[in-house]
């Protein structure tokens, strides 16, 4: 009997250092604290996410703009490209919005009819959507930055041909190469398989910390694709809040 109730003992003690008050019954005949006096638990060290390496930066092109130093000295530079088919059937050329130090970077995929008439991302339905996204982890339109893989619409909002992206993505780059964001969050395939060169699909994209030249990236779902279908915002309200740790804690990495 007494070999069985040291046994209980020693479980429920074990128990208490695992999961703390709340499974833990009194033992009898004993004060609470004598009779299991806390283990302090061992000091955590803080993780250290990323501790990439400084990479020597890749020239994006030879073209003048390649030299560009500041976002806006870019969009003169570009504004006005005719080198796809979709240069001449555009109404604007929709570049980026943004602060130009944002520690986040969002990435969709090409602009739609609204973007195309007002020449801003995101400002139709799915932009309104993508608000209310960036509001949920306490983040202002104006405080991140906001850009797509083309900055010309497809026709019909069709998906970016091969031919497009290989022109437009440059721009992308060097708009990254830019900003240098913290983070970078994909919406949609669309964004992650070009800027990551992958042909893996989102589900397995998704949850993943992956990488941009030398900048952690996570990929959700395209806000347009949850209006299609809500089912999607459970999944997407885990991803983004996940993102939003990572970059709390790459900010805070990098000015400790
Ligand atoms: N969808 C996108 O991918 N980008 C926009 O700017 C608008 C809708």
């Amino acid at each position: 009997m007494a070999d069985l109730l040291t046994d209980i003992r020693e479980f429920l003690r074990r128990e208490r250092d695992l999961f703390g008050e709340a499974l833990i019954v009194d033992l009898p005949g004993q004060p609470k604290e004598a009779a299991m006096p806390r283990r302090k638990p061992p000091a955590v060290e803080e993780p250290v996410l990323f501790n990439l390496p400084e990479q020597p930066a890749k020239p994006i092109t030879v073209e003048p703009w390649g030299s560009a130093t500041s976002l806006e000295d870019l969009n003169v530079q570009i504004c006005t490209c005719m080198k796809c088919p979709l240069g001449s059937t555009r109404t604007n050329f929709v570049f980026g919005v943004g602060s130009p130090h944002a520690t986040m970077m969002v990435v969709g995929e090409a602009p739609g009819a609204d973007e195309d008439a007002q020449g801003e991302p995101f400002v139709g339905r799915a932009g309104q959507l993508l608000n209310k996204i960036l509001e949920a982890i306490q983040f202002k339109r104006e405080e991140v930055y906001i850009c797509n893989i083309l900055k010309c619409r497809p026709p019909g909002n069709r998906k970016p041909a091969l031919e497009e992206v290989n022109h437009c993505l440059p721009y992308l780059r060097k708009q990254i190469a830019l900003v240098r964001p913290k983070l970078i969050l994909c919406l949609g395939l669309t964004a992650a398989e070009n800027l990551l060169g992958t042909t893996e699909s989102l589900g397995s994209l998704r949850g993943r910390v992956l990488e941009y030249d030398g900048i952690p990236l996570m990929v959700t779902y395209h806000p347009a694709a949850l209006l299609r279908n809500p089912a999607w915002k459970r999944p997407t309200w885990e991803d983004v809040q996940a993102a939003r740790k990572l970059h709390d804690d790459l900010v805070a990495q990098a000015s400790p």
